[in-house]
């Protein structure tokens, strides 16, 4: 995996000093803003009915931070107008311009995602625009956290003061080793795995029960073990996790690293699942020695009725009034042309027979079973 000690040294972008800036700017996601009319569009697939409104803080230098997979970081090197976050464009409009729209224009939005990056400011910005939404809108409305800027729990109840009623941590890498590489010390980050947790049990004492999630993103160098035993120390906790799947950024530090392997994701699609939303626990699964998931504990006539469901390989993302999942984010983890890991609607026939076939791929098998090994994708 390239990192940065084996990159090398690129001038850095150059800084547009009129560059529209958080908190008057954010960034919008494409999809947001194609749902808004703010942007020419339409979705792959018919059935796709946006329902999250995502938006991220937009400043000069990008974030601050540099974590090694991130579209916003601080050393990626493409100029401003073509900087993407999950591979996609992130437009940029006044946030007063997003709430006329958000009011004016029919539209099935429910939800409000508010994103911080890791500049000082960012905090005191996302408070603002929280509170503006939810002054002048209906939204319900998520911050995602950048825990390196919680020092204090009156500033996680600042957030809930100014109208979210949930918050998500993006912690991303599943385990400690991972975090460091990805997003500390050897990327120059300022982030600390112990500290993320530390916020995300914070967070649990200021908002209501459930209403706390963070992300893991997939595919940044772990176990599928590694990534479920980070979703059951949340579960413990009372916090569900919100499931991404790694998209190379070019001129990133990860930009020339795959996507993880088909089966590697849906297995840990489904495994969220039965721990989140069915209450099975990790210690009902069994891995073997790749800590590949082998068996999840589960009857196969049971097993086969959640798989055909279809509910496991939906996004999971922060819910509407009715338990909904209303940030579910159209091809946030792929292109159209490319095969859905995260259904940002219900899978149809097609859909779940793909799943089917991808759930055991690139899998190794039971220990010392050779026979059962498959490397398509
Ligand atoms: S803190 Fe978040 S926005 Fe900033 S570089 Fe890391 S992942 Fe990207």
């Amino acid at each position: 995996m390239a990192l940065r000690h084996e990159l090398p040294m690129i001038e850095p972008r150059p800084i547009d000093p009129d560059t529209p800036e958080s908190p008057e700017y954010v960034m919008t996601s494409l999809a947001g803003a194609i749902t808004l009319g703010m942007e020419k569009g339409k979705f792959a697939r018919s059935e796709t009915v946006l329902r999250g409104l995502n938006i991220l803080m937009t400043y000069q230098e990008n974030c601050v931070a540099n974590c090694s997979y991130c579209g916003v970081s601080r050393e990626r090197r493409v100029p401003r107008e073509e900087t993407t976050f999950i591979r996609v464009k992130w437009p940029i409009y006044q946030v007063d311009e997003l709430i006329e729209k958000t009011n004016t224009v029919p539209h099935q939005m429910r939800r409000l995602c508010v994103g911080m990056l890791a500049n000082r400011q960012s905090l005191p910005h996302s408070v603002e625009i929280i509170k503006k939404f939810h002054d002048n809108t209906n939204l319900l409305i998520s911050g995602l956290i950048t825990a390196s800027l919680i020092k204090r729990r009156e500033q996680l109840e600042a957030i809930r003061d100014a109208g979210a009623d949930r918050v998500d941590i993006a912690i991303d890498a599943a385990t400690p080793e991972l975090f460091e590489k990805h997003r500390g010390r050897p990327v120059k980050g300022p982030h600390r795995w112990d500290h993320f947790w530390w916020v995300t049990e914070e967070a649990t004492k200021v908002f209501a029960p459930g209403t706390v999630g963070i992300h893991i993103v997939a595919g940044l160098g772990e176990t599928e073990e590694e990534l479920l035993m980070a979703v059951q120390r949340a579960q413990d906790l009372g916090v569900v996790t919100h499931l991404f799947s790694f998209n190379p950024e070019p001129s990133t530090l990860m930009g020339d690293q795959p996507q993880p392997p088909i089966g590697h994701y849906r297995r840990c699609q489904l495994g969220r699942y039965l721990i989140n939303d069915l209450g099975l626990h990790i210690h009902h699964f069994r891995f073997n020695s790749h800590g590949q998931v082998v068996d999840f504990g589960l009857d196969p006539e049971v097993m086969d009725r959640i798989v055909v469901s279809g509910r496991p390989f939906e996004t999971a993302g922060c819910p509407d009034e009715r338990g909904e999942t209303a940030c579910n984010r159209p091809y946030g983890n792929g292109r159209p042309s490319e095969k859905i890991r995260n259904f940002a609607f219900a899978p149809g026939p097609e859909d779940i027979r793909d799943i089917q076939e991808q759930l055991w791929m690139n899998w190794e098998g039971e220990d010392g079973d050779a026979a059962a090994t498959s490397t398509m994708d």
